[in-house]
């Protein structure tokens, strides 16, 4: 059913939830809200594009879900704990029952931060989501890219691949996988359909790391969220930095679903460029390692130490036998075989 612009603004009104230091929220010129004393306001915004950034099959759910989940885990990035956000709407027609199933997923993930939608704006034009989302942080507890140290240890939580893998498969399905430089060959059919459920569900509805950004506060010296692939965003954390690193690839996690993959080349493909994961890669100093692996256990969230920080500024891999393999790390599709 079409709606005008102000039904559509009403709609998301009467759903949008309250917090104790949202002032006024939707409905006046701006938003009214109070920051919490002593604290930094953590600010990020991302954009998400139709056909760009979520395939033809992403349903309104999971492009509600997913536009501010890439936003929450900016957030869950820099150990601020999540409190407001505005929403961007561009939408080619004021459709009720598409706004109805974006704000299901929107408000879902919403729901389980506490986090206030308390403005946007609403136009006519292709489908485009942006959201600016705010959080809490201490100055001091802020979860940096350039605070890694020579001996640090690499974590990541959670598993590798796992989104992009399931991209492979959802582009295969939909015919758009060209197998052209950038595209990575889908998972065969060795994967079963619950191994396809679970890859194309970490594409479409990704968990922010939340609870372990706020586990990380005073532990990490350094983090970043993985939304462009391990190489691309421990390759940021490096040159903010200035330090190298050694990466272990036989140590990076995979899921069963993954694992399952019968090639590893195109396995260790997803986990080092594959985008989309939003786990945390960060990196403490060894004598913190088990203070880290309770403070994340405690909160439910599992991690692997996947290398360790060294002076310099190069990124080599090596497998498990300690032998050198060949990395390319600004590029997608990009690894290369092992050399010696
Ligand atoms: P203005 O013309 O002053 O920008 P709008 O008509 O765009 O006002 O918006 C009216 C109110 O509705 C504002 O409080 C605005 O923040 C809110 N709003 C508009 N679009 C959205 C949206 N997509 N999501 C949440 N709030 C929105
Ligand atoms: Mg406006």
């Amino acid at each position: 059913m079409a709606l005008g612009e102000f039904d559509l603004i009403a709609r998301i009104r009467a759903r949008a939830a309250a917090r104790a230091d949202v002032v006024l929220g939707i409905g006046d010129d701006a938003a009214l809200l109070a920051p919490r004393p002593g604290e930094c306001l953590a600010l990020c915004v991302d954009t998400l594009n139709a056909g760009v950034h979520f395939p033809p099959s992403a349903t309104p759910a999971d492009i509600g879900w997913k536009a501010l989940a890439v936003n929450l885990s900016d957030l869950a990035a820099m150990g601020a704990e999540p409190a407001w956000c505005t929403l961007s709407l561009s939408l080619p027609q004021p459709d009720r029952d598409w706004l109805d199933g974006f704000l299901d997923g929107l408000l879902a993930l919403a729901g389980e931060h506490g986090l206030a939608l308390v403005g946007g704006d609403t136009t006519r034009g292709p489908l485009s989501v942006s959201i600016t989302a705010a959080g809490f942080v201490p100055p001091t507890q802020a979860l940096r890219r350039d605070g890694a140290r020579a001996g640090d240890e690499i974590w990541v939580t959670g598993t590798l691949g796992d989104a992009a893998a399931g991209l492979a498969l959802v582009q295969a399905e939909e015919g758009g996988n060209t197998g052209a430089p950038g595209f990575l060959e889908p998972p065969g059919a060795e994967t079963g359909p619950a191994h396809r459920a679970f890859l194309r569900g970490r594409l479409h509805r990704p968990a922010p790391r939340i609870a372990a950004g706020l586990a990380l506060r005073g532990l990490a010296h350094a983090c970043i969220d993985v939304s462009d692939g391990l190489l691309a965003d421990l390759g940021h954390v490096l040159a903010a930095s200035a330090v190298g690193a050694v990466l272990e690839l036989d140590a990076l996690p995979a899921s069963p679903a993954l694992a399952a993959l019968r090639d590893p080349v195109a396995r260790r493909r997803f986990q080092c460029s594959g985008g989309d994961d939003y786990e945390l890669c960060f990196t403490a100093p060894p004598a913190r390692h088990e203070a880290v692996r309770a403070a994340l256990s405690a909160r439910g969230v599992q991690a692997a130490c996947i290398g360790s920080i060294r002076a310099g500024s190069s990124l080599v891999a090596q497998d498990a036998q300690g032998r050198a393999v060949r990395l390319e790390p600004d590029g997608f599709d990009h690894f290369r075989d092992a050399i010696g």
